[in-house]
């Protein structure tokens, strides 16, 4: 393993009954990258990222895992994602997963809870309400109430307040305005510029690639390319078969 690399993901396969979702697949995200797997809907995308938080469904699971060097359980990690937060590995799945009957400013303090710098975690979320004002607005709105986009941003920023090493995110533009889009893939940019590590999985190959140092395509749960994401952006398989061009 290299001294850099924080994710490394070694021959996965998982299989749902009959369905093999991912087939083999291997994967890397060094210190500091933004790397992004893109892949049409079914590709087994979201079965790679449950894979790296131990939240997939019983099924049948090969392969390795490690974070930081340390292997993780594909599956038997489930009930203990908080684990996971103490080791600064933090999730946005898809669906956003915010704690519906808290406010906004409860989900943020829920998202600093292994953080005991009080004073600090309230900079940090009023950070947060200077990037996505909306959700200042609204702080003592309960979470389940807010639109798909304020509740996209709320996870975002919750997700960040442990300060994570690593930042797994699953289709962050899904279902969004294209202004919400826009401002989503804004603060992705920062978050990785600061340093954060980060896996995006995107259905958008376009605002994916361009934001990514590196990338990686899947079509039917298996890798097919990989490669620098503006030479993806440029190669005329990827143009054709995932931007439309
Ligand atoms: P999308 O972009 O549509 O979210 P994806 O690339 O994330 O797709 P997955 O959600 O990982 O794809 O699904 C991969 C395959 O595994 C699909 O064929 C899907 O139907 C199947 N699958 C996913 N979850 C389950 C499950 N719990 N039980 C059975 N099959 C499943």
């Amino acid at each position: 393993m290299k001294p850099d690399n924080v994710l490394k993901i070694s021959g996965l396969k998982v299989a749902y009954g009959g369905i093999k979702a991912v087939k083999g697949i291997d994967l890397e995200v060094d210190r500091g990258e933004l790397v992004t797997l893109i892949g049409a809907n079914g590709a087994g995308k979201t079965t790679t990222l449950k894979a790296i938080t131990g939240t997939l469904p019983p099924c049948k699971v090969e392969g390795t895992i490690a974070y930081l060097g340390q292997a993780l359980n594909a599956t038997q990690h489930a009930t203990k994602s908080f684990k996971l937060v103490e080791q600064k590995l933090a999730m946005v799945p898809e669906g956003r997963g915010v704690f519906t009957r808290m406010t906004i400013h409860e989900n943020l303090l829920m998202g600093a809870y292994t953080r005991n710098d009080k004073a600090a975690i309230e900079t940090d979320i009023e950070k947060w309400y200077t990037v996505f004002p909306r959700l200042k607005e609204r702080s003592t709105q309960l979470a389940g109430t807010l639109s798909g986009g304020e509740q996209q941003m709320l996870a975002m920023a919750r997700a960040l307040m442990c300060h994570p090493t690593l930042l797994l995110l699953d289709e962050p533009s899904m279902g969004l305005a294209p202004i919400m889009v826009e401002k989503i893939f804004e603060v992705i940019r920062d978050v990785s510029k600061q340093g954060i590590t980060v896996l995006l999985v995107e259905q958008n190959a376009k605002l994916a690639l361009q934001a990514a140092n590196r990338a990686y395509v899947m079509e039917s749960g298996a890798i097919t390319m990989t490669g620098n994401a503006q030479d993806m952006l440029h190669d005329p398989r990827v143009q054709a078969a995932y931007l439309g061009e």
